[in-house]
Parts: C-alpha cells; structure tokens; sequence
C-alpha cells in the first residue's frame, strides 16, 4: 500500500524576512478592517487591493520574470498566502488566477496567452472564475454537457454553468466544454477554454447563498463564440489538465484558515487569564492549527522541490477543512455567545458570519466524500 510523506519543511530566512514586510503592508492596509470583515477571508473581494498586491510583486511570485513574474520560491509565496489569510484581507480579485489559472496557462498555455495572460494577472488588473460546475454535473464532472462546436475559426457554445464563484466581478473563465462525444467514455472529448465573460450570449445571473449574499452565479451560454486562440491546451485534453487544475486548487493554506479569524477573537475574548476549559479548548484549537500548518508547510516544499504532493494536498484538504468548519460550533459550545448577522458585538457577527458560511468549507472545491476517494486511490485502496 501506497502511503503519505510530510517531509518536514522549514521556511529559509528569506521568507522570514518578507513576513515583516508583508505584515507591515497589510496593517496599513487593513487599518479600518473589523473582525467580522476579516472573517471574509479568501471571499473578500478588492481590486484596488489586488493591484497593491501586484504591486509589491506578490502575485505570481514564483512565475518567470519574462511573464511578468518574479521568480522567487514557492516558500515566499507561502509566507504572503498565510499572512494575507490570517489578516482577513480580500484577496479574491487576483486569488484564482495567482492559485490555479496562471499556473494551468504557464502548464498548457501558448506562448502568445502567456504573454497576453500573465504579466496582467501579475499586477493585480485580471480576476478570474472557475466554470467547471453544472446542473447536473459536480462531483462527476466529466459527465458535464455544455458543448462546444466547431465552427469557421473557433468554438460555438451552448450550455450552462453553476456556483461560478465571482463570474459577475471576473474578467475571464477558464471553462471546460465538451468538443466531442464519445460514446461510454465520458472522460474524453473535453476541452479547456479562456472565456470572455462580457462576451455577447453569456448571461450571468446570480444565485444568492444561504445567508443571502451574492458570490456565485448561474451562467448560460447562448450560441457564444470563443476563437481558436483561446482554447487551452489540446483540443480534447480537458480531463488531464483540469485533474492538474484542481491539484493546484486544493493544495493551499486556505484549505485551514478559513475560521482562524474565529480564533483569534475568541482568544481575545476569553483575555489573558482564561478558565480551565476555555484554556484546553483554545490549546486544542491552537496544537490543530499548529499541525495543519506543518503540513500545508511540507505541501509548499515538495511543490518548491518539483515533486508532485497531490495525495498530501487532498489530505490536508481533508483534514483541514473537517478543522475550519468544527472552529465556530467549538467556541459558540465555549463561549455561549449568539451567532449574529447584523446587529450584535464584533465577536457575536465574526462567529455568525463563519456558522453560516461553514457548511461550504467541505463542498467547494470538491466534496469531502469526493476527496478521500481520491485519498483511497492514491494509497492504492480502491
Ligand atoms: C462556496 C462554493 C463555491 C463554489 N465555487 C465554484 C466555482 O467557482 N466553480 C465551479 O465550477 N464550481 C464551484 N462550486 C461547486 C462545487 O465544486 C460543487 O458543489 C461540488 O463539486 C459538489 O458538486 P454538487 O454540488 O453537484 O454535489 P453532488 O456532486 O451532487 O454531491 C452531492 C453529495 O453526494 C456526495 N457524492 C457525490 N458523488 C459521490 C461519490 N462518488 N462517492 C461518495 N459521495 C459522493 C457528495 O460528496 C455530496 O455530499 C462551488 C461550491 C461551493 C459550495
């Protein structure tokens, strides 16, 4: 049986060094910022922010410098992704595409959508969705049937998308679409494609979430044209690339850190001489984090040293996300107090705002049942 390796990983003093700048950046930044705008965490959503961010050369760190890039390690770029998330700043205007659309172009991109692509993706100015998802289509998501026909120059698309994340800010989509069909193999005849969201036949129209907020989104194509020159990769590679896009996707901290706002007010909440119980529920949460850390950590250096963790990836995953969405009903068991949407004390609205949001915690990105069946076949189990 197959098994899985955390070696262990410590950040070089370069990434120690960025930390201070990046902390300084973001208190300043951050400076009006309540705890229950920084539970927003990944979700919060800021242009101007990500062009700052672009700006100080924290977008697409690791990517070559001819693509706008700034070819530091993936440990530096560790420390600005923990860092951010711990803030609670809104980094979702560039947090896609710096996590898995640029990486997939510099993959399987040409040369001239790498040089159109990436150098803006680096400064903060492109926000990309994610159009994997359809009505009938999640965790099977090659049974997906939005088509894209071959025509004079490029593809015609007709179909729908669901919970595209941000498809109503986004400047591009990376979608998949089905070229062909191919009897009984359901895996093949897929194809990726970058897809202007303001082009003529997309209708985006928005879903509301359980708390009533508008993030993701249903998108119909009505006979939209995409030209050939935005297809990515090859005309029925989909399924292996996009399998490497959700690699990419479910190998970060965000994957855990989703509630530590949570934490740290609860810590400040309980002050600095906390009772028995708070004291072990709080070393609790604390030692969890602490290990996810160390393990999200080894993640980022078997990526720096060009080995490929996918198996680490979705255990951490796993694990972390079982961690994130336990956090708001251990400290309302703890603390007792009222999870609040509108009126209410800082603490009472960060804890209202992440109960309601942690049911998603395990959905997106791909379902807990989904992911340890991934785990199972990596560790040779099924
Ligand atoms: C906050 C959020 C943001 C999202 N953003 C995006 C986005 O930007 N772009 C996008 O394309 N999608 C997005 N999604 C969609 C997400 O990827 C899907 O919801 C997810 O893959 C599950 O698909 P589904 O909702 O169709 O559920 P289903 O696939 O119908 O699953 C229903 C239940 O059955 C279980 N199940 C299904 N198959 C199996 C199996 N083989 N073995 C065991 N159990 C199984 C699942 O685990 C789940 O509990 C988002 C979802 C959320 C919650």
């Amino acid at each position: 049986m197959a098994t899985f390796n955390f070696e262990l990983s410590t950040l070089p003093p370069e990434a120690e060094a960025l930390r201070d700048e990046v902390r300084t950046f973001l208190k300043q930044e951050l400076a009006q910022y309540r705890g229950a705008d920084r539970a927003r965490s990944w979700g919060g959503f800021n242009r101007d922010f990500s062009r700052r961010m672009g700006e100080r050369g924290w977008i697409g760190m690791t990517w070559p410098k001819k693509y706008g890039g700034h070819e530091r390690t993936a440990l530096e770029r560790y420390v600005v992704l923990e860092e951010t998330l711990a803030a609670g700043a809104p980094v979702s205007a560039h947090w896609v595409a710096d996590r898995q659309s640029g990486p997939l172009l510099l993959r399987f991109g040409t040369e001239e959508q790498r040089q159109r692509f990436l150098p803006r993706i680096a400064r903060g100015e492109l926000a990309f969705a994610i159009g994997m998802s359809e009505p009938d289509s999640g965790s099977d998501l090659a049974s997906i049937r939005t088509r894209a026909e071959k025509v004079d120059g490029g593809y015609r698309v007709n179909g729908t998308k669901v919970w595209t994340s941000n498809a109503h800010l986004s400047d591009y989509m990376i979608a998949l679409f089905r070229t062909r069909v191919v009897p009984d193999k359901k895996h093949e005849g897929l194809s990726q494609f970058l897809v202007d969201t303001k082009s003529p036949g997309i209708n985006i129209r928005p879903i509301l979430d359980l708390s009533g907020a508008h993030h993701f989104n249903e998108v119909v194509f009505q006979d939209v044209f995409v030209p050939d020159d935005l297809r990515v990769g090859d005309e029925g590679a989909g399924w292996k690339q996009v399998t490497t896009e959700l690699a990419f996707e479910r190998s970060g901290p965000e994957r855990y850190l989703s509630s530590l706002r949570l934490v740290i007010e609860a810590i400040r909440e309980v002050g600095r001489q906390p009772g028995e119980r708070a004291a072990v529920t709080i070393g609790r949460l604390v030692a969890h984090l602490a290990t996810l850390r160390q393990m999200s950590l080894s993640v980022a250096g078997m990526l720096q040293a060009g080995k490929n963790p996918n198996l680490e990836a979705a255990v951490v995953k796993d694990v972390g996300t079982c961690f994130e969405q336990e956090i708001p009903e251990t400290i309302h068991a703890l603390l007792g107090a009222e999870p609040r949407l509108e009126s209410g004390s800082d603490f009472e609205r960060t804890l209202g705002f992440l109960t309601e949001h942690a049911p998603s915690f395990s959905l997106r990105g791909g379902t807990r049942e989904v992911l340890r069946g991934i785990i199972a076949r990596g560790l040779g189990l099924r």
